[in-house]
């Protein structure tokens, strides 16, 4: 049986890997990924081979790693956070009919939402939304569709890409669209760099997040209308009632 494995490798620090992910990088005869992200697993795996590509190359990444998968070799292929999460693990499936011989088996990893929330407190208590602002893959037309649902519905959202290099007025663009619906005091967060070394976070709001710098290492968080800041916290209450 020729197995190929998608491993979601969580933020990016040792502590914050699953047992199952490790296991599965351990047994691995090859490690596919996007370059910056086998930079972090080098010095975890000194003695690994891996195989790195730049940002475009996902289609010829996963055939690589189904074909040396297909020749008998255990490969990973690595995501950052969970890679069922703008990861990987959708399009490996979607290219599988070509290897038949091929058996995949996704690995769960924490996601930048959850890993950012546990920074921040608990932004994420109540129904939460996941939007990426990318458009490389996406319309803008439908993300600006979405971001209006998820605002009229009072969830809490947590935005993916919020920018990139060509994309740097993206957030700024989904604020406004935000602010047609929502309160410009509504509490707000950015987490950058989680589980590395210069992680960092802020509490905002809605208002203010327009003019917010941020890269493609952030990820920003959209309080509902019960969210409040706590100690420092951003907090969405679950409902309990207390004295
Ligand atoms: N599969 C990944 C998401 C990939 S999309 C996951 O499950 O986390 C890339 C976006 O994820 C980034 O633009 C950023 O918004 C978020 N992200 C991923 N890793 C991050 C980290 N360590 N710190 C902050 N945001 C991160």
């Amino acid at each position: 049986m020729h197995r190929l494995m998608v491993v979601g490798i969580g933020p990016g620090n040792a502590v914050n890997m699953t047992e199952a992910c490790r296991n599965a990088l351990l047994g691995a005869d090859a490690i596919f990924g996007y370059t910056p992200y086998l930079q972090l697993l080098k010095p975890l795996f000194p003695h690994k081979t891996f195989f790195g590509t730049g940002m475009k190359g996902e289609v010829a990444r996963c055939r690589a790693a189904l074909g040396l998968a297909a020749e008998g070799k255990v490969v990973s292929l690595v995501s950052s956070g969970d890679a069922g999460i703008y990861g990987m693990a959708s399009l490996v499936y979607e290219l599988s009919p070509e290897f038949p011989s091929v058996t995949i088996e996704v690995v769960p990893g924490i996601t930048a939402a959850i890993s950012g929330a546990a920074l921040l407190g608990s932004p994420l208590g109540h129904d939460f939304a996941v939007i990426s602002l990318s458009d490389l893959l996406t319309s803008w037309d439908l993300i600006e569709k979405r971001l209006r649902a998820v605002a009229a519905g009072d969830l809490a959202i947590c935005i993916y890409n919020p920018a990139s290099h060509g994309r740097r007025d993206h957030l700024k663009r989904a604020c406004d669209i935000l602010l047609e619906i929502l309160p410009p005091d509504r509490v707000c967060a950015l987490v950058r760099n989680i589980g590395r070394t210069e992680e960092t976070y802020a509490l905002t709001t809605l208002g203010a997040l327009r003019t917010r710098q941020v890269d493609m290492l952030t990820t920003v968080f959209i309080g509902n209308a019960k969210t409040r800041v706590l100690n420092g916290k951003m907090i969405t209450p679950r409902g309990y009632r207390h004295a």
